[in-house]
């Protein structure tokens, strides 16, 4: 259980914007800021979007990403970064040297490899400087399956525990492996957080009917959020989880496909207990 603190812990949300407003940026702002914390955000490229599908990206000059980035770093105390959609090999390295010069910041990273409609959005160069360079740096990865399986390599049939040992072997710290695409559960979603050396931690949820854009974004941020207010990883994950779930359970159509979650709801700040 966590003190409030007179200051309002600052997140770093490095991501891309999404102009539908579900996913992306305005996703982790809403979501962070809903949780008590300030986004600073730092924007990785730009898309064209709606709610169906990606149809574009625009990646940010890498130089003016981190100029933006070592800006914000410098000024504030960053209570913890919240990374999402990269787009590119060259600024995934870029982030990952970043946050290789601030080590005791927390750090979430939602591996954006597609989106929701099926648009890929990582090519192999990408996927290899994720593993190599990024992943040894963050404290919680929060792939769904479709991005375990991928970024672990596995070409066979889905086994979870397989993936997470493959990416923890990889350097990953923590990794929160969300449940929502396992459908093998039809009545509930199992998440599970893997930490080297530490027993399996569970989080079961009923299902939600329906599709999201910005549900990745909204749990790593929420986590990101939690972490900033000084949360254990357990604490954070529940909440962050809880957070996602009220908002899905609570989310609204804005255009012809994904619904978008609800992050405005009132709820209770990191830390104190969810009902
Ligand atoms: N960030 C951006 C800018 C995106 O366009 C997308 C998906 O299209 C995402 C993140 C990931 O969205 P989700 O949280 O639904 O996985």
């Amino acid at each position: 259980m966590l003190k409030q603190t007179e200051k309002r812990p600052v997140v770093l949300a490095i991501g891309g914007h999404d102009p539908i407003g579900g996913a992306g940026i305005q996703a982790d702002i809403e979501a962070i800021g809903s949780n008590g914390c300030h986004a600073a955000t730092v924007v990785t490229c730009l898309t064209v979007q709606d709610t169906c599908n990606v149809r574009k990206l625009i990646p940010t000059p890498v130089e003016i990403l981190l100029e933006q980035a070592r800006a914000v770093l410098s000024d504030c105390l960053v209570s913890a970064i919240k990374i999402g959609l990269l787009g590119n090999a060259e600024a995934a390295q870029a982030v990952a040297d970043l946050i290789g010069d601030h080590p005791r910041i927390p750090v979430v990273f939602d591996p954006v490899l597609a989106a929701g409609g099926g648009s890929d959005l990582a090519n192999d160069r990408l996927l290899q400087v994720i593993r190599s360079d990024l992943l040894p740096r963050c404290h919680l990865l929060t792939p769904n399956t479709h991005e375990a399986f991928r970024l672990s390599g596995q070409n066979q049939d889905f086994d979870p525990d397989r993936c997470a040992q493959t990416l923890l072997e990889s350097g990953a710290r923590a990794i929160l492996l969300t449940g929502t695409h396992d459908t093998r559960d039809a009545h509930q979603v199992i998440h599970r957080l893997y930490r080297g050396g530490e027993p399996l931690w569970l989080s079961r949820w009923p299902r939600l009917e329906g599709e999201y854009h910005g549900s990745g974004c909204t749990l790593a941020s929420a986590i990101a959020a939690a972490l900033g207010h000084g949360c254990s990883l357990t604490d954070a994950t529940q909440h962050g989880l809880a957070f996602t779930w009220s908002s899905l359970e609570a989310g609204f159509p804005v255009g012809h496909c994904q619904k978008i979650p609800e992050r405005y709801l009132k709820r209770s700040q990191p830390g104190h207990s969810q009902a």
